[in-house]
């Protein structure tokens, strides 16, 4: 464990978790993170965690560590550094991610967060919404969630956010009863890659471009610009993750948001794809950990 005075670029572990691959990462500065990024593939807690404390024993850099941040998967637990135990990734509910972290730096210098709350801190320090005071960062992938930044800083209040279990209006055309195991027809349950799936039979990357699947969908997206406009009315809102590689997905939600609810008195705000890529959530955990060794 590193005992020594945090140097002023401090060096960072970080790691994104994911439900299905880990990024791990070790650095001091944006770039050298990029450069440095090793993926494992997610299997049970014990086996990867195991792999990703390999990774890091094995970087020369390891005994200069000043902090480490964790983006994770959520939903997360209220205090300290664990999974829920209402998680849908059952063998993860409870994890407790301190014992790995503690192996390298001391337990105040751990930052944690959920994954998206990690990237839309990221892009608003070095991303599209890096002149916003207010923005939102949605990501619509295997499920949908979001992170608000308000003025410099991640928007918590007793938890955090879940972005993706609004309720939106139905397409009037919609009859399938929606794929969150909870509430059934909420926006994740509607609109995320895994809804997608369940609706049409067939993963939304199979589907093409003009397929009835991105008007419900840029529709539900819409929708949701409009809840998110009317609530926080940000000057920005990025939409990521990987359902948005669909071409034309975030222009058609982007003009549907704009005909539907701007022409009578929503905000116009500017609706933006990620400037990290898929970097994001890694460098989301670099300034979780950084803003650590800074205290
Ligand atoms: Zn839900």
């Amino acid at each position: 464990m590193s005992t020594r005075a945090t140097s002023i670029t401090p060096r960072v572990a970080c790691i994104e978790a994911g439900g299905t691959k880990m990024v791990v990462s070790i650095g001091t500065t944006v770039a050298e993170i990029r450069d440095n990024r090793h993926v494992i593939t997610t299997r049970d807690p014990s086996a990867t965690t195991r792999e990703i404390q390999e990774w890091f024993a094995s970087q020369n850099t390891v005994g200069d560590i000043d902090a480490m941040g964790i983006a994770s998967f959520g939903p997360l637990d209220n205090v300290d550094c664990r999974i829920s135990a209402f998680s849908p990734k059952v063998e993860w509910r409870g994890w407790d991610w301190l014992p790995l972290a503690s192996e390298f730096v001391p337990r105040d210098r751990v930052g944690f967060d959920t994954d998206t709350n990690g990237a839309a801190w990221a892009e608003s320090l070095w991303g599209a919404t890096a002149s916003s005071a207010v923005s939102v960062y949605l990501t619509v992938g295997t499920g949908i969630g979001g992170g608000i930044i308000s003025s410099g800083e991640i928007l918590r209040g007793l938890t955090h956010s879940e972005m993706g279990h609004v309720m939106v209006r139905r397409h009037p055309e919609d009859s399938f009863a929606g794929a969150c195991p909870v509430h059934g027809d909420c926006l994740e349950g509607l609109a995320s890659g895994t809804a997608i799936e369940k609706r049409w039979g067939v993963p939304g990357t199979q589907l093409a471009p003009d397929h009835a699947a991105w008007v419900f969908e840029s529709f539900y997206l819409s929708e949701m610009l409009a809840t998110v406009a009317a609530i926080v009315a940000p000057e920005r809102v990025i939409l990521g993750g990987g359902v948005m590689d669909v071409p034309g997905l975030r222009e058609e939600s982007r003009r549907r948001y704009r005909e539907a609810f701007v022409t009578s008195g929503h905000p116009a705000i500017e609706i933006l794809a990620p400037a990290l890529g898929h970097d994001s959530g890694l460098l989301g955990a670099f300034a979780l950990g950084r803003a650590r060794a800074q205290r």
